[in-house]
């Protein structure tokens, strides 16, 4: 399958360094399909107007283009409709939204919020300012050495000041994939609202918010091969029914006089001013192309590059790998004795691009005793010879540091 889904991103036809980018960094955001330049290329040059605005025709089929993505991202989803779909910039503005609504609305003090150890600074620094603001505490669930959660203290983390949790589906840092259900049940025993990080997890894996029962998923679309500057912040309808609005402007109200506004109903409530008409619809072509794919076949390719980078990896003298769950997706995070950005350095003389440095989780990397790690992720364009090309570098690098 993999070589015809890797032409069709026209970023791998640009030689680099003499041959094509072995681009193992999609955890950080991903290439584009054709399909998705397509799409905003569509949209910009026929379709392109304001939506929810003008009477006239071409607006009228920007919004339907607008609507249509939504309907696309709730069927992705598994959401009862697209009215629980609200546009916005990213993973990071949709817990920032939920922080500065929901949250506000419920905590107080002495009320907690627990997350787990894996979380990137996004799912930390917004809960962060909102117990600075309210009083209230964050509580942090532990996690083992190959990196995955301790449902134990999961269980007596959660007590009845546990107003929300919040926790990553897939750790960006480590590539585990995190127990949902049983995280999410014990959640609503308890009465708290439960939001999912989904950034890693929707390029890898099949999602479907009510078999999970969550109150919130979030995502972004550049890490799932759609533009950057659009996400996805799902709510349960009634709980958006009851949230205050984070923004104030246009297209959120119902009516506004200088004595009194009131606010649309969800989703309008949430998107004020003028979205990103075109990101959404990008967004939705690259949801179209990997449901093209399906989750069988990724998940598979996902398994068969996640076992072959993990055995080349470990015939590198004095590698480590961070984060060895049994449940993970094709992240490999590793330490040797070459600092991580001398070794990404060395690696992209050689054509391969990897992440070197925290993964904005620095928590986590506190806990494995380290200051960065060198991370290769993998997605649908990679392939063996990526991970060949990682494993010579890896090679090189230490002929050169340790000759
Ligand atoms: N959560 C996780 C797990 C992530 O990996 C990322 C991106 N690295 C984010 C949140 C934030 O995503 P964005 O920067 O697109 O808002």
């Amino acid at each position: 399958m993999n070589d015809e889904i890797r032409r069709q991103f026209p970023f791998f036809q640009q030689p680099n360094h003499g041959r094509e980018l072995a681009y193992l960094d999609s955890a950080a955001s991903a290439q584009k399909p054709q399909v998705v330049l397509d799409a905003l290329e569509r949209l910009y040059a026929r379709d392109y107007a304001n939506i929810h605005r003008g009477v006239y025709e071409l607006s009228a089929r920007a919004t339907r283009a607008h609507e249509g993505a939504r309907k696309t991202v709730a069927r992705f989803l598994g959401a009862r409709n697209s009215s629980e779909i609200i546009f916005v910039r990213g993973a990071t503005e949709a817990i920032n939204l939920l922080a500065n609504t929901i949250g506000r609305q419920r905590l107080g003090y002495g009320d907690e919020i627990l997350i787990t150890h894996m979380e990137h600074h996004a799912n930390i620094v917004p809960w962060q300012m909102l117990c600075e603001q309210t009083g209230a505490t964050l509580r942090v669930t532990e996690i083992n050495d190959q990196g995955e959660l301790d449902l134990d203290s999961y269980a007596a983390l959660l007590g009845p000041r546990t107003r929300i949790v919040s926790a990553t589906h897939v750790s960006n840092a480590l590539g585990t994939i995190n127990p949902l259900g049983e995280m999410i049940r014990l959640a609503h025993e308890r009465d708290a609202l439960f939001v999912v990080d989904g950034a890693q997890a929707v390029p890898h894996l099949p999602v479907d918010v009510r078999e999970l029962d969550c109150d919130f998923y979030v995502f972004s679309g550049h890490k799932l091969y759609g533009p950057t500057g659009i996400g996805v912040l799902y709510g349960k309808q009634e709980l958006l029914a009851e949230m205050p609005p984070y923004q104030g402007g246009g297209d959120m109200i119902a009516s506004v006089t200088f004595a009194q506004t009131t606010y649309a109903e969800p989703p309008a409530r949430f998107e004020a001013g003028t979205p990103d008409i075109a990101g959404a619809v990008g967004l939705a072509a690259a949801i179209d192309f990997v449901e093209g794919i399906g989750f069988d076949a990724i998940q598979a390719h996902d398994a068969e590059l996640l076992a072959y980078g993990t055995k080349r990896l470990l015939e590198i003298p004095n590698l480590r790998l961070v984060g060895t769950a049994r449940e993970k997706v094709a992240v490999l995070s590793f330490v040797t004795d070459i600092h991580p950005h001398d070794l990404a350095t060395v690696l992209d003389k050689q054509g391969v691009a990897v992440r070197a440095g925290h993964h904005c989780a620095q928590p986590l990397m506190e806990r494995f005793g380290v200051a960065a790690t060198t991370r290769a992720s993998l997605c649908v364009f990679n392939n063996k010879a990526d991970l060949d090309a990682l494993a010579d570098g890896l090679l090189e690098a230490r002929r050169i540091f340790h000759p």
